[in-house]
């Protein structure tokens, strides 16, 4: 071997023990740092503050109460939300949260790091951005048949944060050079509404939708709510699924509907998977009901708030 090689070995191994004592695992992680994935999230949120055409279309905008039947529904939202943060590992939050003055000029903690939105929209459909920014449209809400199904979904885009897949996700479609031009220039605001909304909505890769059903299984359980809600949630896009039979369904009677939903892909497989996790663990209607009566607002079910607020 010559000393070049020597060399380049010995630095090699060196970076490897460098980022595995810093806590680093990935190459994304050294590209993009958690205070960057903030500054994206930061920017993100500005343009839908604002209805920028490029991340909303004409008939939506950023929901924020206006009755008192709105304020009771965003504040059980924000409530259960905060729950989800409560039950994220503390190795997992420490990963997550910039270290720098990043939330709002102070130091990011489990209160005030992620935020979470609703946008009224007409699309059934909940997504997370870096940084901890998470949108749920009014009509994601609607659709949610129980607790448990808002929860399951919540757990989930947590999970997506959570392991940063969001940014993953972006270094891949656009690749390192373009991301340090964007965080090295002031360019990030106008990049980030050309990407627009699309691109947070369309389909995350399996492993990151099953790495996310997990974390969500995870989260839900902890809290003591039923796990089904993912179940129920996706299994109401396949024929074969049946909420009775123990929330299963048949993976060989789905194939013709599985492209409708290629964007967020309800297969058989996640949801059995989420059948067989609430199996395994043990919790069952009883430790962990789909409506949890100690959270009613004035006798109101979350269903029953969704309802009462006209969303
Ligand atoms: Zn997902």
């Amino acid at each position: 071997m010559s000393n070049k090689w020597k060399i380049f070995w010995v630095a090699s191994l060196a970076l490897v023990v460098f980022f595995q004592a810093c806590g680093i695992h990935s190459w994304q992680e050294i590209l993009v740092s958690t205070s960057n994935e903030k500054q994206m999230g930061r920017e993100f949120d500005s343009l839908v503050k604002r209805g920028d055409k490029s991340v909303m279309s004409a008939d939506e905008s950023i929901f924020t109460p206006q009755t008192p039947a709105e304020q009771e529904l965003w504040d059980y939202y924000q409530a259960r939300a905060k729950e989800v943060v409560y039950a994220i590992e503390k190795k997992d939050l420490d990963a997550l949260l910039p270290s720098g003055k990043e939330c709002n000029k102070q130091t990011c903690n489990k209160d005030n790091f992620f935020e979470f939105k609703i946008i009224r929209s007409k699309t059934v459909n909940a997504f997370a951005v870096p940084g901890g920014y998470v949108y749920f449209y009014t009509a994601i809400l609607k659709d949610f048949q129980s607790e448990s199904e808002l929860m399951s979904v919540l757990g989930h885009e947590v999970g997506h944060v959570v392991k940063h897949h969001s940014r993953d996700r972006i270094v891949k479609a656009y690749g390192a050079s373009t991301i340090i031009d964007w965080l090295l220039g002031d360019g990030i605001g106008a990049t980030l509404a050309s990407i627009g909304a699309g691109f947070w909505l369309t389909s995350n890769s399996q492993d990151d939708e099953s790495e996310s059903d997990e974390l969500g299984f995870h989260y839900t359980h902890k809290i003591g709510v039923s796990s089904q809600g993912l179940s129920d949630f996706f299994g109401r896009g396949l024929k074969s699924y049946n909420a009775e039979a123990g929330g299963t369904c048949n993976e060989k009677k789905e194939s013709s509907i599985l492209d409708v939903f290629s964007t967020h892909p309800p297969s058989c497989e996640r949801v059995n998977n989420n059948t067989i996790r609430i199996i395994q663990s043990g919790q069952n209607l009883q430790t962990h009901p789909k409506n949890r009566p100690e959270y009613y607002v004035n006798g109101k079910n979350f269903k029953e708030l969704v309802a009462a607020a006209g969303i």
